[in-house]
């Protein structure tokens, strides 16, 4: 099983499939959608009997699919994996599996090269985290990536006990003192875990869950380079399980999500006023896509609406029933947003799938930034 890093999925996509095509196959086995695996594993069957309906007797292709299918009906832990992505090749002897806390969009291409990019969708909406946890004598610090526990470290330091603290009264200390400058050397050693652990395990966000009278000595003790990474606060206590860090964890990286996906949105505003680089609106999103020069979709979560796609040439179009690149006949398709997505993601374009921004909704809820 690989890990999932911008590494490995750069070495996928310099695969070439020389002696066959390659399948990619995303499937979303979240138990949430389908409780029972015989279910999951009819769905299955279904969609890799089309796949080789389509695959003309390929040897290769139908050893991938065979192996694929095997893989399904093994044993899948699915409490803790939501999405599979595949990536197969029997004449090439590629066999590279992702199993995904998170879900993915079920879809399976078949081509000379590996569909990576829903893949890297996963990777770029699930940026790792990092969450700082203390209170006088504890502190706790997590890693989550891609939904999941990567790193975890613990720190605990006793309070003065009342004896201590009587001893050294005795010799001229302050009690209340004593006790302050302990929770203040607590919290920089605190600081100082969190440092350790971004150096080995690197994350581009950073949340703190601290009582709020030692959240902001927290926050002032981290290492430059970490308060940068600052993204909020966690209301969760230090005694929280590991399940309740990764919920609130979570929250917040939804936020931070959507404030990227607003950034996303803005420079596609920008491109679409200056008229350079980017298109608004369905129809005009469709017809990029067909010569190719999508760089990134964006997309408002939820949006459809009817289209066509060319029976001849395979391109999608708004309005039918005729194709203006071939001219062939075309067929009616239900949703025209949801086959402009495929398209996309087996173009290997980024695919923002944002969710209440109104910026986009007003554009037309759909578009795109071009390549040329
Ligand atoms: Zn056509």
């Amino acid at each position: 099983m690989a890990a999932l890093t911008e590494a490995v999925i750069r070495e996928l996509a310099s695969l070439k499939g020389e002696r066959a095509p390659i399948t990619s196959c995303y499937l979303d086995v979240d138990g949430r959608r389908l409780a029972r695996s015989k279910d999951l594993e009819h769905e299955v069957d279904l969609l890799l009997k089309g796949v080789r309906s389509r695959a003309d007797g390929d040897a290769s292709v139908s050893a991938d699919l065979d192996r694929i299918e095997r893989y399904v009906h093994g044993d899948l832990d699915r409490s803790r994996v939501r999405g599979l992505a595949i990536f197969a090749c029997s004449a090439e002897h590629l066999w590279e599996v992702f199993e995904l806390a998170v879900p993915v969009r079920t879809r399976v291409v078949v081509n000379n090269a590996p569909a990576v990019g829903q893949l890297e969708s996963v990777l770029r909406e699930h940026e790792p985290i990092g969450v700082l946890m203390a209170d006088r004598q504890r502190a706790r610090m997590f890693v989550f990536a891609v939904g999941e526990l990567v790193e975890r470290s613990e720190l605990f330091e006793a309070v003065p006990r009342e004896t201590d603290l009587r001893g050294l009264r005795d010799r001229g200390g302050d009690h209340p003192q004593v006790v302050e400058e302990h929770t203040q050397q607590h919290l920089r050693n605190a600081a100082q875990v969190a440092f350790t652990v971004w150096s080995q395990h690197p994350f581009t966000h950073l949340a703190i869950a601290a009582p709020d009278d030692l959240a902001g000595q927290l926050e002032s003790d981290l290492h430059p380079y970490l308060r940068r990474r600052l993204c909020g606060r966690l209301a969760v206590p230090v005694t929280a399980n590991h399940a309740e860090v990764l919920a609130a964890a979570q929250q917040v990286e939804s936020r931070v999500e959507r404030a990227r996906q607003a950034t996303v949105v803005d420079r596609l505003r920008g491109s679409v006023a200056s008229g350079r680089k980017g298109v608004a609106g369905l129809a005009d999103v469709v017809d990029a896509l067909g010569d190719h020069r999508v760089g990134t979709l964006v997309v408002s979560q939820g949006f459809a609406a009817p289209g066509w796609r060319c029976d001849g040439c395979d391109r999608l179009a708004s309005l039918g029933r005729r194709c203006r690149r071939c001219g062939g006949e075309m067929t009616e398709v239900a949703d025209l947003v949801e086959e402009t997505v495929e398209d996309a993601l087996a173009q290997s374009c980024q695919v923002e799938i944002c969710v209440g921004n109104a910026d986009l909704d007003v554009m037309g809820r759909i578009g795109a930034l071009l390549r040329y």
